[in-house]
């Protein structure tokens, strides 16, 4: 079908990236394969640092690691994504007590120091590796959540941990947190490590405990455009917000907005400047609305979690302000077409991606739409939920 990307198999990533490490390496061969999903979020938009629920769902599209450890304490990893910062090839040596792992140059490097840093168990050997992957970076898909989650679950094959998934997960996110500077929720590196085939995950992030909700319709498709925009504005939106939601539950006296009500809400309306007020608006409907969307979901409603869908992205534009013309346009557009369930952006905002639930039969005439309608050159996947981060047999 016209304009829609097709999503290069694992089975391909892992041979190139042999290839390139059998070339790169003198001609050795890599014996550890892993691969981790990027994730598109259905609904529940920061929500997450909110102790709230999300929706989210792994991706066909993964990050893969191919290679093997070495006796020294050198680790060498390259990455052939191209849009990845220069130099694509880096080599460290293993942090220890006086020397820990900083920040540095390239910056993509940087996920992979900080899962290092955080990694588990001990002792890590040294290692080399080749990075493939068909997330696309900046999307709003976590390319760098499924680059955190593959680096991860390597090392894992190196050098086992306990096994426990959510503390993995935590693992990930504290290396984004501490090495990329991004003080982001749990949802991503979340449903990187525990995405289930054939389901959405609906993850509390204050218990960490997640429901997987079934979603295989064969007559439902899960459509991902990509506004191949990304409005870097001052960059401290995301913490700016972060902040307010903060500021906002602390003058509710609450621990985090997942502890309020609209009516603390209104109570609390005049101890609250308008911008704080509509942020805490936007987390505590959205939370509300996520809980909702899940139980559509689990009766096949997909009218209702359509209609939920437009009501998130009208508070995401309107109440938290992290939209953008271009991804108002592209969820105009797709509810213009009949058989579109619903469409919203997802991800933080600014640029990215949008999601659109709608029927099977509907697709061509969506992308279609969608293509005439928009200003910019989008990019369509067809996806479905995949499975977490796993090692690959060689
Ligand atoms: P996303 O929504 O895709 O996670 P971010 O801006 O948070 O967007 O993260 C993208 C960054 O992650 C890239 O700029 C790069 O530094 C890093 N990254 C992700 N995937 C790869 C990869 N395959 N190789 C190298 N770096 C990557």
């Amino acid at each position: 079908m016209a304009n829609i990307c097709p999503i290069k198999n694992v089975a391909d990533l892992v041979s190139e990236a042999r290839r390139v490490y059998r070339e790169t390496f003198d001609g050795d061969d890599a014996n550890v394969a892993v691969c981790a999903p990027g994730r598109v979020n259905l609904i529940g938009e920061h929500t997450d640092y909110n102790e709230g629920f999300v929706l989210p769902m792994a991706l066909p599209m993964v990050t893969v690691m191919v290679g093997s450890k070495t006796s020294g304490q050198k680790c060498s990893v390259l990455t052939l994504t191209e849009a990845a910062d220069e130099p694509r090839m880096v080599d460290f040596d293993l942090p220890n007590e006086l020397t820990p792992l900083l920040r540095g140059q390239p910056n993509w490097a940087n996920y992979v120091k900080g899962v290092v840093e955080h990694y588990r168990a001990q002792p890590i050997p040294g290692f080399r590796a080749v990075i493939a992957s068909s997330v696309p970076l900046g999307g709003g898909l976590s390319s760098s959540a499924s680059l955190e989650v593959a680096v991860y679950t390597f090392l894992q094959q190196l050098c086992p941990d306990d096994g426990n998934q959510v503390a993995k997960a935590v693992a990930c996110q504290q290396a984004e947190h501490t090495h990329a500077a991004v003080p982001c929720g749990i949802m991503d590196q979340f449903v990187s490590v525990l995405g289930k085939e054939g389901h959405a995950l609906l993850i509390d992030c204050r218990s960490l405990e997640a429901t997987a909700v079934p979603l295989a319709d064969p007559g439902l498709v899960i459509l991902i455009t990509n506004s191949n925009v990304r409005h870097t504005l001052t960059g401290s939106e995301y913490p700016t917000r972060r902040k307010q939601c903060e500021d906002a539950a602390a003058i509710l006296g609450k621990k985090s907005l997942r502890e309020a009500t609209l009516q603390d809400l209104e109570a609390a309306k005049d101890r609250l400047d308008s911008v704080t007020y509509q942020r805490a608006h936007h987390v505590i409907e959205e939370i509300e609305r996520t809980a909702q969307a899940a139980e559509a979901l689990k009766r096949g409603d997909y009218k209702e979690f359509g209609r939920l869908m437009v009501e998130s992205h009208n508070s995401l534009r309107d109440n938290y302000e992290v939209s953008c013309p271009e991804l108002d346009e592209l969820v105009s557009a797709a509810l213009e077409v009949d058989g579109v369930f619903g469409s919203r952006m997802t991800g933080g905002g600014f640029g990215g991606c949008t999601v659109t639930l709608l029927q099977a039969h509907a697709t061509e005439r969506a992308v279609k739409h969608i293509q005439e309608k928009y200003h910019g050159s989008p990019t369509f996947f067809i996806t479905k939920p995949s499975e977490g981060a796993h090692a690959l047999s060689l």
